[in-house]
Order: C-alpha cells, then structure tokens, then sequence
C-alpha cells in the first residue's frame, strides 16, 4: 500500500490552537476545549476577559461547522475553558466538563440540559466514537488551581479560572485510537492500560522540566499508550488571535523550542513518526499511521 486512502468515513482532526481540536467523522463532530477568543497575554495578566464571539465566529465559520455533539473542556483555565459555553450553544452541543467547567458554562447562562459532569473513567458516546476520561495532572507548575465553586459571568480576571481537575481523553472510534492529553503533568502509569496509535500531546511547560523529566513524560505517555505518531500540542502563543499564523510561545514564559526538540530526539530515538500542527489544519490522523506503517 502506498497510500492510505482518506475516504468519506475517515477520522479528521482539525487542530484550532492550544489544546483545542475538531475531530470528525462523516456522522458526528465533536470539539476539545473551543478556546477561540484568546486574549492578549497582557489583557490576561492585568485586564478582564471574556469570549469574543466575532472571534469565535470566525474560527468556526474558517471550520466549515455549524453543529456538533458535544465539546469536553481539559480543564477550567480559562486557555481552555472560557470559550466553551458560547461555541456550545453556538453548534447546539453539550458541554462536558469538571464542576468547575460548569460553573463557567452556568455562568454564561446554559441550561442544565445542556451540561454533563463528567468524572475520571466515563466514558462519552458520540455517534462511532467512545471517549474515555482520564483524571491526571496539570503541568507544573499549575498557577491556578483550586475549584471555580459559583457561576463565573465574564468579564473577569483570568485568575478566576480554576484549573478544577485536569482531564485527557482517550478516543476509540472504529478507524483507530488516539489520546488527547492537552496538559504537560506526569502522572506514572495512568496510560499503561490505554493502547493509542495516535497522541496529541501537550507540550507547554516540558521544555522547561529536566532531561529526566522530559523522558519520564514521554515514557508514562507516548511509549505507555504505544503511539506510532505524535502531535505536539498547546504549543503556541495563546495570546494572539487565531486569525494570524500561530507562533510558540514567547521564550521568557515558556521553551516551547526546547519542547519541540524533546519531541523530535524522542521520535527518532523510538522510530515514530511526529506532526506539528497549524491553525486550522486538518489532518486524517489514523492514515498518517497506516502511512508510516507501510
Ligand atoms: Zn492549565
């Protein structure tokens, strides 16, 4: 086979930034975080802010998608939660997420019916995908943690986004596995028993940890889960708007560079194949890995 075949039933995944994704089949559409709006870093550390919905408009329109089954929030900061509610309500989906991720969507004034808690080991059904949740870690160090306990009403400070427990998602679908894993926590051996071909896996703040630390992550990770292909995420600077070409991080807050080498070394090193992702590119991940197996 030279190459795999993106037919109408193929898994795609369209990355949107941070660690937020679109992924797709031919039947049903889902989001990962939805973070759209991002704020200036600066307006991040001394204003208030709250979604933008030409912004988010604008991203969703660039998607070519006006309905989706639901959008599961990583966590409650506010680089992946604070946009969530509004793309909700935008494509008639669910939100799903900790308590405190529903404090923000109650805040934004959804209804009941259209929030589901989610806890670790439930598992979400969305047309042919079954989504585990996996409660981990956050990367540290974690600025923000603590629980979001009443309605959060934007505009607000970024420090009211509580991190409220950090989640990965491990996706099945008949076309292959993949694991979301948007934050950079080590957590040892949570992924031992959860085989994915596929990783989309948070980088921001690994660049900074140890070589140890650096290996530990991708062992407990990418080598547990038995990945063939590897895509960085939450990479980016989440403080410019979407509709410019992403950038990393800037090097005073983050060594996304480094990051990116760690990734590199370790793909070669274990003979894997690794993908860094562009606004608003799409990708059928699971042909990437029938490609590379070839
Ligand atoms: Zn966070």
């Amino acid at each position: 086979m030279t190459h795999a075949p993106i037919g109408a039933g193929a898994v795609r995944v369209t990355f949107l930034g941070t660690s937020s994704l679109l992924v797709r089949d031919e039947r049903s559409a889902f989001l990962v975080d939805g973070f759209l709006s991002r704020p200036s870093l600066l307006r991040v550390a001394v204003g208030r802010i709250a979604p933008d919905p030409r912004r988010i408009d604008a991203a969703l329109a660039r998607c070519g998608i006006d309905r989706a089954e639901a959008v599961l929030v990583a966590h409650s900061h506010h680089d992946h939660a604070m946009d969530a509610p509004t793309v909700a309500r935008r494509l008639g989906a669910t939100l799903h997420g900790s308590p405190s991720t529903l404090q923000i969507g109650t805040g934004a004034g959804m209804a009941e019916r259209s929030m589901r808690r989610f806890r670790h080991g439930d598992a979400i059904v969305i047309g042919a995908f079954r989504i585990l949740v996996a409660e981990g870690v956050h990367s540290t160090p974690d600025r923000l943690p603590g629980m979001i306990d009443e309605p959060l009403r934007p505009p607000v400070r970024a420090s009211r986004y509580r991190e409220g427990g950090a989640f990965s998602f491990h996706v099945a679908h008949p076309d292959g596995t993949m694991l979301v894993h948007p934050s950079a926590g080590i957590a040892p051996h949570s992924f031992d028993d959860l085989a994915a071909s596929v990783v989309y896996l948070g980088v921001g703040g690994i660049g900074r940890r140890s070589a140890r630390e650096q290996r530990a992550y991708w062992r407990h990770v990418v080598t547990a889960t038995g990945a063939r292909l590897v895509v960085p995420v939450h990479w980016d600077d989440f403080g410019r708007s979407l509709a410019h070409p992403l950038q990393p991080f800037p090097r005073l807050l983050d060594r996304g560079d480094r990051a990116l080498e760690m990734v590199d070394a370790m793909s070669t090193r274990d003979g894997l194949r690794w993908h860094l992702p562009a606004a608003f590119e799409t990708i059928a991940p699971f042909a990437m890995v029938d490609d590379a197996r070839d």
